[in-house]
Order: structure tokens, then C-alpha cells, then sequence
């Protein structure tokens, strides 16, 4: 029975010093540092995946060679200026597909980190595959009863996704982009959505909302002249030791935030330089 649905039996299981991998939503509004946080602080070997979003190239050039050289780009961008084509969403989860399969399986990636960048964007190409053809034939059909079903494919996609990559041993970052929310009469001030599944906060293990704050004033909309700098700080909204959930570091590092979800420090220093 144990060996049939590969059981964990409590008894062999070494504690010592076993890396436990995690997946992780980075959210944040644009310039917040999410691909920072990522491509800078998380485990080597790094595959990354830019999903429209922003080109991760830049970073290269603030890696030292040893970080770059186990780094790893794949871009999917919309050809025309207009957005994605549903042909293009769908050639994306394919190809994102086999890129995972060809980095990931048997354990390739194993204590390094597959990052999703943007988890938003992703969801969106999902939605325009999975669930916009749905809500077409739904409309065709004068059928007002699917309500939550058409969203039933492609929440399943982004559970099997990401639960599949946690299984092949390596960390899983997804970042999400927040937008001003919205209300009949405009934009509502200083209130801010993720751009995500709805299922991703249950799904990941540790979620880390960033943001940048002004050195002088501490503000994080800070316009004032002369106030320049700024440091990035990241508040827990999940994590495993829940005493954490709410406090703030400054700024966060992948070391830090495994520090306090696994409660022991990263065994592999030398992956994280
Ligand atoms: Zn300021």
C-alpha cells in the first residue's frame, strides 16, 4: 500500500539536513523587485520564464559569473503590439510545457528554483485558452447555468502545474502583478489587487507581498524632491510559522524567508551566492 501511493514514512525520514522546497507567490505593483527577488536571492540553478511581461536579460549583468553562468532564460512575447492571439497563449502553455519538462523531470532542477514570471500573465494566456472558448459557447447557446464550471480546466491546469513542479524537488516562484482597484467611481486610492488563479493562495506555501519605501520619509508613494533612495521590503502574507505572517524584512532575501518557513537555515550556502 505504502509503496503504491509513495508514502513518507515518519520513521525513515531524515531530518538532518534535508533541503525542503517550497513554492512561493511574490506579489507586488510594478517596480516593487519581484524578478530582484527572484533571479538575485533564489537557489541556483535558475530557470526562469518571462511570460511577457518584462526581459529578465538586464540581470545577467548584476550576477557574478559564478550566479550567472547556472542561469537560465526562455521569453514567450506577443508579436504584434495589440496583445497576445489566442494561438499565442496556447503555443505559450505549450512551449512552457516542454521547457518545464526538459529542465525539471528526474529531478534535473533539484534545490534550484523555476520561476514563473509573470504568474499573472500566465493565468491570463490560461483564462484566453481554457476558459474564454467556454464562456463563447456558453454565450452562443443562451445557456446562463455554467456559472464556475468554465473556470474548472483551467484551475485544474495551474493546481497540476504547480504541484508538479514542487514534486520534482525544485522551489516555484510565481510573481503577481497588483493593480489599483477599481469601484463605480474610479480608481480607489492606495488599494492594491494581485493579478492571480484564485486558487494560488491555497496552492503555494509562502506568499510575500513587496514593495519599496522611501530611506528618507518611509513613505511607499513617496514624490517628495530630494527623497531618492529606496529600500525594498517584504511582508509575509503566508508562511508556514504563522507568528511570521504580517512582519516585515528589509529588504527580503530568498535566505531569510527559508530561515523562517522551514525553521533551520539553507543547507547549501553556495547556491545562493
Ligand atoms: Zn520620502
Amino acid at each position: 500500500m505504502t509503496e503504491s501511493y509513495g508514502a513518507i514514512r515518519g520513521a525513515d525520514f531524515d531530518t538532518s539536513d534535508t533541503l525542503s522546497t517550497f513554492s512561493m507567490s511574490l506579489e507586488g505593483r510594478d517596480g516593487a523587485g519581484k524578478t530582484h527577488f527572484a533571479l538575485m536571492t533564489c537557489p541556483t540553478p535558475i530557470v526562469h520564464i518571462n511570460f511577457g511581461d518584462r526581459d529578465a536579460t538586464s540581470f545577467l549583468y548584476g550576477m557574478e559569473k559564478e550566479r550567472r553562468d547556472k542561469v537560465t532564460l526562455y521569453s514567450f512575447q506577443p508579436k504584434e503590439i495589440a496583445g497576445w492571439t489566442r494561438k499565442e497563449c496556447s503555443d505559450s502553455l505549450k512551449g512552457l510545457a516542454e521547457i518545464a519538462n526538459e529542465h525539471l523531470k528526474d529531478g534535473n532542477l533539484k534545490g534550484g528554483t523555476f520561476i514563473l514570471d509573470s504568474g499573472s500573465s500566465w493565468w491570463e494566456a490560461i483564462q484566453e485558452v481554457k476558459v474564454a472558448p467556454k464562456e463563447e459557447e456558453r454565450m452562443a447557446s443562451g445557456d446562463k447555468k455554467m456559472g464556475g464550471l468554465i473556470y474548472q480546466e483551467g484551475n485544474l491546469l495551474v493546481r497540476g502545474t504547480i504541484g508538479w513542479i514542487k514534486r520534482q524537488g525544485a522551489f516555484t516562484i510565481l510573481t503577481h502583478t497588483k493593480k489599483q482597484r477599481w469601484d463605480a467611481q474610479g480608481p480607489i486610492q492606495g488599494v492594491f489587487d494581485p493579478q492571480l488563479n484564485t486558487r494560488v493562495p491555497y496552492l503555494v506555501e509562502v506568499r510575500l507581498d513587496l514593495r519599496m519605501d522611501c530611506v528618507k520619509c518611509g513613505s511607499p508613494d513617496c514624490s517628495k524632491g530630494g527623497h531618492q533612495g529606496r529600500v525594498q521590503v517584504g511582508r509575509f502574507l503566508k508562511c508556514a510559522n504563522i507568528e511570521y505572517v504580517g512582519l516585515e524584512l528589509k529588504p527580503p532575501t530568498f535566505k531569510a524567508v527559508y530561515a523562517m518557513q522551514i525553521g533551520r537555515a539553507f543547507p547549501k550556502e553556495e547556491e545562493l551566492r
